[in-house]
């Protein structure tokens, strides 16, 4: 173990020296230790994670004004979501640094940095995640995942599952239908509409009865994971929690 952190800790210095690999969320820094990949520790430093005590809507993490007690966060509703299947969703931090970088990232390279595996870790050990019991990503159209070659909501989705030991179903969750791109100008009644029927669960079996985490890398109007969050409710999922890196 000393002797992996201490291989660990050279290959790090050596690798900086030779391959100095430039922060992709600002112009100036380096990555300093592979597991902060692919920001440097001063975006790390700089971008906003949430600690479970920003006041904010219980269920779908919008920020809101003001203070409130511990007591009082279960009661908070933004409700514009109250319509949304999901039970509640959460992210690690705000779509900005570190994050924004490491989402963009994964979009070309399938890799996820430790940092970034420990902070959806600890997301999930906070309650309401904390009683997820299968872990399943949001899945790409296959077409697409074949030009991308991966879908990065399932490299998440088994980073994830690596650290928290929780099962994790690649498969029963599908797209199937593809999504257009959405337009600029589409407001969130549109959105909604246009994922709505595109997911289903082609084994339900697997499903009912789980209360499901599913990962995706950003919340941007939920319309895609509350899409989700239906057609796993409608096979039998208890709960179905949303867990993103950054929420726009
Ligand atoms: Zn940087
Ligand atoms: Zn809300």
């Amino acid at each position: 173990m000393l002797l992996a952190r201490q291989f660990n800790r050279l290959y790090d210095a050596t690798l900086a020296l030779l391959y100095p690999q430039a922060c992709a969320a600002c112009d100036a820094g380096h990555v300093e230790r592979r597991a902060d990949a692919p920001a440097c520790a001063a975006c790390w430093q700089a971008t906003r994670i949430f600690t479970g005590a920003e006041t904010c809507c219980w269920k779908c993490s919008a920020l809101a004004l003001g203070e409130v007690t511990a007591e009082q966060r279960a009661d908070v509703r933004c409700r514009r979501c109250e319509a949304s299947a999901f039970t509640a969703a959460r992210a690690v931090g705000m779509y900005e640094g570190a994050l924004r970088a490491a989402i963009l990232t994964l979009k070309r390279e399938p890799y996820i940095g430790t940092r970034l595996a420990q902070l959806l870790c600890a997301a999930q050990r906070r309650p309401p995640l904390d009683v997820a019991t299968l872990i399943a990503p949001v899945p790409l159209h296959p077409e697409r995942e074949r030009e991308r070659g991966f879908n990065q909501a399932t490299l998440l989705a088994r980073a994830l599952a690596q650290q928290t030991r929780l099962p994790l179903d690649e498969r029963s969750l599908a797209r199937i239908t593809h999504t257009m791109q959405h337009r600029a100008g589409m407001d969130a009644r549109a959105r909604h509409e246009t994922v709505e029927a595109a997911f289903e669960v082609t084994r339900p079996r697997l499903i009912a009865g789980e209360r499901v985490l599913l990962i995706d890398d950003v919340f941007t109007t939920g319309a895609t994971v509350a899409a989700c969050a239906h057609a796993l409710k409608e096979a039998g999922a208890t709960d179905v929690f949303v867990l993103t890196v950054a929420r726009a």
